[in-house]
């Protein structure tokens, strides 16, 4: 028995998929999800942004994508996301944030799961109006060390530029300027959104208002996912 159909005989799994464009929430909320049911948050944003500042061949090939709002090719993302799933932290639940974005991703992850006789829990999509995303991804900043996410107007640190988490210094996104604001959410309409109907024909699907206080999108999606931890 591998170690993941292990873990879902104890019980103790909540696998998850955070949907939505660029500037939804995904890592605001994936950071309070994975708190809450005490599984590791995983982004492959911010696994390909941590190569890149380590100068890896893998981050130095991603930036070219990165920097022009594209994604990064399927086979590269995928194998990514298999080794980090691999780790032992991710056989009692995992949130991924960004990750499937492309259909054969999401072939590639259930895939993966079948193999390890597990399941996601649900695909949950936080759906936030196009207006909105652009004021969101043009005032976040974030933190370069913990990766916390913050908003100069709806979500500022207690000490201005200084993370609360961790006491680093803040940080612009180089990809959150506007054009390239623009090209992500055009990506994200072409290419993610038909994971919308993949995962709602599973019916995993579930649909959260992404425009609320933060903490009123987590508690939403921890009643819709039945409430306690598990
Ligand atoms: P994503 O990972 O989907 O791109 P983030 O979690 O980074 O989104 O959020 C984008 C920006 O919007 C950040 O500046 C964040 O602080 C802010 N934000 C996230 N959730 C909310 C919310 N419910 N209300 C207002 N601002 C939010
Ligand atoms: P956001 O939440 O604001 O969309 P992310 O931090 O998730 O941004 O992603 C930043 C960039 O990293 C993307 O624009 C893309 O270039 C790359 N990336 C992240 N996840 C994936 C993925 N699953 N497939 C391909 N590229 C990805
Ligand atoms: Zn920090």
């Amino acid at each position: 028995m591998t170690g993941h159909s292990q873990a879902k005989e104890a019980g103790i799994f909540v696998r998850l998929v955070l949907l939505g464009a660029p500037g939804a929430g995904k890592g605001t909320q994936a950071a309070a999800l994975a708190a809450h049911y005490r599984i590791p948050h995983i982004s492959t944003g911010d696994i390909f942004r941590q190569n890149l500042s380590q100068g890896t061949r893998l981050g130095l090939m991603a930036r070219g994508y990165m920097d022009q709002g594209l994604l990064v090719p399927d086979n590269v993302t995928e194998a990514m996301v298999a080794d980090r799933l691999r780790e032992a932290d991710a056989l009692a639940g995992f949130v991924l944030d960004g990750f499937p974005r492309t259909l054969p991703q999401a072939d590639a992850l259930e895939q993966m799961l079948a193999g390890w006789q597990a399941e996601l829990t649900a695909a949950v999509l936080l759906a936030v109006s196009a207006e909105r995303l652009v004021a969101r991804l043009t005032a976040r900043r974030v933190c370069p060390q913990c990766g916390a996410t913050y908003h100069l107007a709806f979500h500022p640190p207690q000490t201005a530029g200084v993370c609360d988490r961790c006491g680093a210094a803040l940080v612009q996104r180089d990809d959150d300027a506007a054009p390239t604001v623009r090209t992500r959410i055009s990506v994200y309409e072409e290419q993610t959104a038909p994971l919308i109907t993949f995962y709602r024909a599973r019916s995993l699907l579930q649909e959260v208002n992404g425009e609320q206080p933060v903490d009123v999108v987590t508690a939403t999606v921890i009643a819709r996912l039945g409430g306690a931890r598990p």
